[in-house]
């Protein structure tokens, strides 16, 4: 007989025994009270971490104790496909072979990922069942399984016909090489030495200027407004007059809003709602239109507010561009070394470029209603109450 515990020889026996003796499977009829917890399904996109197994221990110990207490008494196990996150873990993975999705074509790289994804699902499922996991695998569910599928379609269609979903335009996180919009989990940011440049802005109908900063000049083709703090003394008097954009002549207004710190650059910021997030929001407040100036792949779009050199060009090409003709209009006063967070595709490493998209919204406040009375009369409970807020 062995001297020392030999855990993996040991429990693997016994969780053997539970599964062949189907310890853990719930039953639907039984008339005991139901104690269930649907498990967060992990990521096909790796394995489980430290952080899985302090979670499942305390989901276990839950179900654990109220089986022993008498409940019939269910922990649904399962995975999540992760969709655009899985697809970007086996396009890195291809990468390492000097492959890209393109190479493969759509059905051997439809495949592959569905191989990963099998593969993940097995290795966690077999994971959790090394913690002990008292979870009724004869239910495990993964979230493209047919029925999930079906689910998510129905309940779109619901809400769709509910006037709960619909179309509009938003300002999203775009990679212009994924040919995609990345949720913000997906956005990582990374500093870089960028530079501020300070570019004067002639007042129109009279003499002076304002100088506004940016870290992105290539985008003030598609300015709205030039915006300065309502507090911000050495401003007062320009509030409501208008600018003229240089290199095209067009003119825009001078607002004030609390977004614009006194204290970075000039304390004036052009407002280009289609490309900046923060910028959207501002726009939104005034009711400012949004001019769309790049496309989907990251060039300049041949538009009137665009400079007509620039059109078609990629984005970092036309800020090249657009800084000499700046210097060339004698307007561009002063340029600083400003390092700051640029936000990259997860996927590929790509800058983002926020702009204008039609994507779907779910109308929450209806929704969030229901459940937020649900809360009140006691219905569903909080633990610990503090989360009830
Ligand atoms: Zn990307």
């Amino acid at each position: 007989m062995a001297t020392t515990y030999e855990a993996r020889e040991i429990e693997t026996d016994i969780y053997k025994f539970w599964e062949n003796n189907e310890c853990f499977k719930a039953d639907a009829k039984s008339k005991k009270e139901p104690y269930s917890i649907v498990i967060p399904p992990p990521n096909v996109t790796g394995v489980l971490h430290m952080g899985h197994a302090l979670d499942a221990t305390l989901q276990d110990i839950l179900t654990r104790y109220h089986r022993m207490r008498g409940y019939e008494a269910l922990w649904l196990p399962g995975c999540d496909h992760a969709g655009i996150a899985t697809q970007n873990v086996v396009e890195k993975q291809l990468a390492k072979e000097g492959k890209t999705r393109h190479d493969l074509g759509r059905e051997e790289f439809v495949k592959i990922t569905w191989d990963w994804a099998n593969d993940h699902k097995g290795k966690i499922l077999n994971q959790f069942k090394k913690l002990g996991a008292s979870f009724d695998l004869s239910r495990a569910r993964f979230t493209l399984d047919e029925g999930c599928s079906r689910a998510v379609k129905k309940v779109f269609v619901d809400l769709y016909n509910k006037g709960l979903i619909y179309k509009g335009s938003y300002i999203v996180n775009w990679c212009p090489r994924c040919q995609s919009a990345i949720s913000d989990i997906e956005t990582q940011y990374e500093n870089e030495d960028g530079k501020l440049w300070e570019i004067s802005y002639p007042l129109k109908d009279e003499m002076g200027a304002i100088v506004i900063a940016t870290t992105r000049p290539e985008t003030m083709f598609g300015d709205v407004a030039v915006a300065v703090n309502p507090n911000d003394y050495k401003y007062k008097d320009l509030i409501g007059k208008k600018c003229v954009i240089p290199l095209t002549g067009r003119e825009i207004p001078i607002i004030a809003d609390e977004y614009v710190d006194k204290s970075f650059g000039t304390g004036a910021l052009k407002i280009t709602p289609a490309h900046d997030p923060n910028d959207f929001e501002v726009g939104r407040r005034h009711n400012l239109k949004s001019i769309k100036v790049i496309d989907e792949q990251g060039r300049m779009i041949a538009c009137a507010e665009v400079h007509p050199e620039l059109h078609g060009r990629d984005r970092y090409d036309a800020r090249e561009r657009t800084i000499r003709m700046l210097k060339d209009h004698q307007v561009l006063v002063r340029i600083t070394d400003h390092p700051h967070a640029v936000g990259k595709c997860q996927r590929c490493n790509t800058t983002i470029e926020p702009l204008l998209s039609e994507q779907w919204f779910v109308k929450m406040e209806p929704l969030a209603k229901a459940a937020i009375e649900k809360v009140k009369d006691g219905s569903i409970k909080f633990v610990p109450s503090r989360w009830e807020k």
